[in-house]
C-alpha cells in the first residue's frame, strides 16, 4: 500500500520517538486493513434510492413490501386494498410457491399492486465462496447469481402473468460485480430510503415513528411475509397519517429512482 512509505515521512517533522509511535499506530490501523484489502475489494453495499426528478415539494412516496419467504400478511394487504394504497411487492419464487392464497389476492388487485423480482431463493447478491450478509450465504459465482435473478423473474411471469423490471436482492445489499450483472440482465435495482420495519422486527410504535420521518420522494421498505410481527399494525397507522398529510403513493412502474449521493453505488 502507498500509505506505508507515506507514514514514515512524518519522522522528519515529529521527531524519532514520536514518529515511531505514530508509525506503529498507523501500522496497527492500516496494516491489517492493507492485508485484508484484496479480500474486501468488492464490499457489499446497501443501495439507497429516492424517486428521481421530483420537485422538493412533490409529495410522492413509493411503498415497497418484500415477500422474502414465510407467510402472507393478510392484514397488511387487506389494509392497503381497503385504503386504495398502491404498492410494489418484491416476491421470491419461494414465497410465491408457498402462498397460493396470497398470490390469488394480489392477482385480483393488480390495479393496486405490481410484483417485482426478489430472487428465486432469497440469496444475497454478493459473489464469492464463503461470503455472507447478515449470516445468509451469498452466491458462489456469477452463474448462481443469474439463476437467482432469472429464476425469480420467471416465477413472477408464470404466476402473476406480468414480467418484472425491478430487482431487489435478499438483504438489499450488493457487491459491484452483482450490481453490474443484474443491470446487464436488464433489471433496475430498487434501493430504498426509509427502512420502516427492519425486516419485520420492529414494534408498532417504532414503525409509526419511522414513517413520521417520510418526506416527498422517499422509497419505503417494509415486509409482507411475517404476519406475526407488527408490520401491519405499524404501517396501518403510519400510512394513514401520510395520506392525511397529503402524500400520494406511487409504484415503481410509474417512476424512476436515483441513488442518494454518498450512498450505494
Ligand atoms: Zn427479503
Amino acid at each position: 500500500m502507498m500509505r506505508v512509505p507515506g507514514q514514515w515521512r512524518w519522522r522528519t517533522s515529529t521527531g524519532a520517538a514520536g514518529s515511531l509511535a505514530f508509525g506503529v499506530l498507523i501500522g496497527l490501523f492500516f496494516g491489517p486493513a492493507s492485508l485484508a484489502a484484496p479480500m474486501q475489494a468488492d464490499p457489499a453495499v446497501e443501495i439507497h434510492d429516492r424517486i428521481a426528478d421530483d420537485a422538493p415539494d412533490a409529495k410522492r412516496v413509493a411503498l415497497t413490501l418484500d415477500a422474502c419467504s414465510g407467510k402472507f400478511d393478510d392484514d397488511l394487504i387487506e389494509f392497503l386494498i381497503r385504503n386504495h394504497i398502491p404498492a410494489t411487492l418484491f416476491a421470491t419464487k419461494k414465497w410465491l410457491d408457498k402462498n397460493p392464497y396470497g398470490v390469488s389476492v394480489i392477482k385480483s388487485h393488480l390495479d393496486l399492486f405490481e410484483v417485482e423480482d426478489h430472487g428465486e431463493n432469497h440469496i444475497p447478491a454478493v459473489i464469492g465462496a464463503g461470503r455472507k450478509v447478515y449470516g445468509i450465504p451469498g452466491e458462489p459465482d456469477i452463474i448462481h447469481l443469474r439463476r437467482e435473478v432469472l429464476g425469480g423473474a420467471h416465477a413472477i411471469e408464470q404466476t402473476i402473468g406480468v414480467p418484472p423490471h425491478w430487482y431487489r436482492a435478499a438483504t438489499a445489499e450488493y457487491d459491484s460485480q452483482a450490481t453490474q450483472e443484474i443491470e446487464k440482465l436488464g433489471y433496475k435495482i430498487a434501493g430504498f430510503s426509509i427502512n420502516a420495519d427492519a425486516g419485520a422486527t420492529l414494534k408498532q410504535a417504532a414503525i409509526e415513528d419511522r414513517l413520521k420521518h417520510v418526506k416527498g420522494g422517499d422509497v419505503i421498505i417494509a415486509h409482507m411475509n411475517k404476519p406475526a410481527g407488527d408490520s401491519a399494525e405499524g404501517l396501518s397507522v403510519g400510512l394513514i397519517q401520510l395520506l392525511k398529510k397529503g402524500y400520494v403513493f406511487v409504484r415503481l412502474d410509474q417512476v424512476d429512482l436515483k441513488v442518494i449521493p454518498g450512498t450505494g453505488r
